[in-house]
């Protein structure tokens, strides 16, 4: 995207430019720009370059020792200088996006209303019912990508009530800096619907209404008003649901993605990634899809978005839609989950197989003899020495995946996955973990993270303003990552690509949501002579507006 030139009369002057995020440089304002915006004096003498700016936040944060210290400073900045932020979240995407997001972004959802400064996004209460487009209103830019969450179940951590706004303000952080969305066009938004942890109830620095969670009508008709609200104010714009408890997830998504260009990350985006890291496994053992079979830990959004997307990718490699999600099993807190169990819930039933129950995972492993454990269950420690040398047993190279978060959630570590496997671990973790050296080889787990997937999905959108976000571009993004993993990557056990590369991926995950939206004729704009190229030049920069 190229540099943007201001003219001197758009833009305010003096201290209010330099209290304006979006268009302040701080004391990178040349001299000339000091004379003509009133800046002369409200600034030290020296100018520098946004690089020495960044070397300095750089400087600052790294003296930091406090991950929850560092996120308030990074927020701070974003809410000083976007540019700088985006440039710092950019090229330091490995370091700071543990900050921003997962895991500290849990923390700091946890602590929000202690360490609240400045709100960021739009805060939408029950009480502001009937008035959704009066409040999406006084958002004063033109929003193209919403991420919206109701707060009820943020990560692994459960019902964290209006303080879950970290996370849509987090995730489209990343939107920016992995997939190169103009952060003038990114909302957050937290319906507020009351909450029922009574921990933050009772907490005198809760940010939110203090009253329990609505639901039911008076629910639906929050999120009916909200969504069609949005599309009034804003529209063609792209709404990613986040962080929903199951309950609603499933039913919204069904609700909603044949209406509007919409998908629910949890579900959708978490199922590409992890697809991507066992295409990855499988170059590395050489084996086929179809022979793979699957045991989650866990049973909720992103367990069952997983297996839809393994057992339609098993689909497309010759199996029936049966016999691909008989490769698939679930297990959740009650044990196994089979068919002859009363009362399952309805996203559970079409991997509820006819089988009898099994309470422990290590006998289930036992009995069915997965290739591959996914963990997405938010419960730390489940994969115990036991399970790993019980996978290891029985596989040459097992398939772990450890992809709850936060790192307190994770099934087990990079650690334990490589020592109680002997190394033969083909492993993914959802917080990230350190190299770990075992016999003298050293492996570098990367994040099963759907950074790698949602930026790209909202990019693609946005460039080739799609009305709808259909299943087929997930399975193509699975595609799209699995291929920019290097043979390098694979040996030194990386299953994914450097998170560094994630503008990189984000372009081509774009242009595949592009393709589709022109393929599919679900787009009024004209299909561009390079897809990709077209994709790419909407990619935002963080370089600074010259006001000359
Ligand atoms: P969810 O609430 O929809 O599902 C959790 C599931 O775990 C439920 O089915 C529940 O019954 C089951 N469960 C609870 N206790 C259990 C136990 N003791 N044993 C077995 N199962 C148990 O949540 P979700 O959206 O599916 O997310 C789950 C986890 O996955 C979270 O930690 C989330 O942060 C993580 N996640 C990671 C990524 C990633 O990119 N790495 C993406 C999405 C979700």
């Amino acid at each position: 995207m190229a540099t943007q030139t201001h003219s001197w009369s758009d833009v305010p002057t003096g201290l209010a430019l330099l209290r304006d995020p979006l268009r302040n440089k701080g004391t990178a304002f040349t001299l000339e720009e000091r004379d003509a915006l009133g800046l002369r004096g409200l600034l030290p003498a020296r100018v520098h370059t946004q690089d020495e700016q960044a070397s300095r936040v750089m400087l600052n944060l790294r003296n930091l020792s406090d991950p929850l210290e560092k996120y308030v400073a990074l927020n701070a900045l974003h809410d000083r200088n976007e540019a700088l932020f985006f440039r710092v979240v950019i090229d330091h995407i490995d370091e700071i996006m543990p900050i921003i997001y997962t895991p500290t972004v849990g923390l700091a959802c946890q602590k929000f209303g202690q360490i609240f400064q400045r709100p960021r996004g739009v805060f939408i209460s029950i009480q502001e019912r009937g008035r959704v487009a009066e409040v999406l209103r006084n958002w004063p830019y033109p929003a193209r990508m919403i991420v919206v969450t109701d707060g009820e179940r943020i990560l692994g951590l459960g019902d964290l009530g209006a303080n879950g706004m970290g996370i849509p303000v987090g995730k489209l952080a990343l939107y920016t800096g992995c997939g190169g969305i103009d952060p003038r066009v990114c909302l957050p938004v937290t319906l507020d619907v009351g909450t029922n942890n009574a921990e933050l109830l009772a907490d005198p620095y809760y940010v939110g209404l203090r009253e329990r969670r609505v639901s039911g009508d008076a629910y639906d008709e929050l999120m009916e008003e909200f969504i069609t609200a949005a599309h009034q104010v804003f529209p063609g714009v792209v709404i990613q649901f986040e962080d929903f408890a199951n309950h609603n997830a499933f039913r919204l998504l069904e609700k909603y993605r044949d209406r509007i260009p919409t998908f629910n990350d949890d579900i959708q985006g978490t199922a590409a990634v992890a697809l991507a890291g066992i295409f990855s496994a499988l170059r590395v053992t050489g084996e086929n899809l179809t022979d793979q079979q699957f045991l989650f830990m866990g049973a909720g959004e992103a367990a069952v978005g997983i297996a839809d997307l393994i057992s339609s990718a098993m689909e497309t490699n010759g199996l029936s839609a049966a016999e691909a999600r008989e490769r698939c099993w679930l297990f959740d807190s009650q044990g196994l989950v089979v068919s002859g169990r009363p009362k399952l819930a309805g996203h559970k039933l079409l991997y509820a197989h006819d089988h009898a129950p099994i309470e422990d995972f290590v006998t289930a492993i036992r009995t069915l003899k997965p290739t591959g454990i996914i963990g997405v269950a938010a419960v730390g420690g489940t994969f115990t020495r036991s399970v790993l040398e019980e996978m290891a047993r029985i596989n040459k190279q097992p398939i772990v995946f450890a992809l709850s978060n936060p790192t307190s959630q994770s099934e087990c570590t990079a650690e334990e996955a490589y020592r109680w496997t002997n190394g033969r671990a083909l492993f993914a973790c959802g917080s990230p973990f350190d190299p770990v050296t075992i016999d003298g080889r050293t492996f570098v787990p990367r994040q099963g993270n759907n950074s790698y997937i949602f930026p790209g999905i909202g990019l693609g959108a946005i460039a080739s303003g799609t009305q709808r976000i259909t299943d087929d571009v997930f399975m193509a993004a699975a595609y799209k990552l699995a291929h920019l993993v290097s043979e390098s990557d694979l040996e030194q056990g990386s299953l994914y690509p450097a998170l560094s590369r994630t503008r990189e991926v984000s372009a081509h995950i774009g242009t595949a949501v592009a393709e589709a939206a022109h393929t599919r004729k679900l787009t009024e704009q004209r299909r561009p002579a390079d897809v990709f190229a077209d994709v790419e030049a909407q990619m935002y920069e963080p370089s600074y507006p010259s006001y000359a």
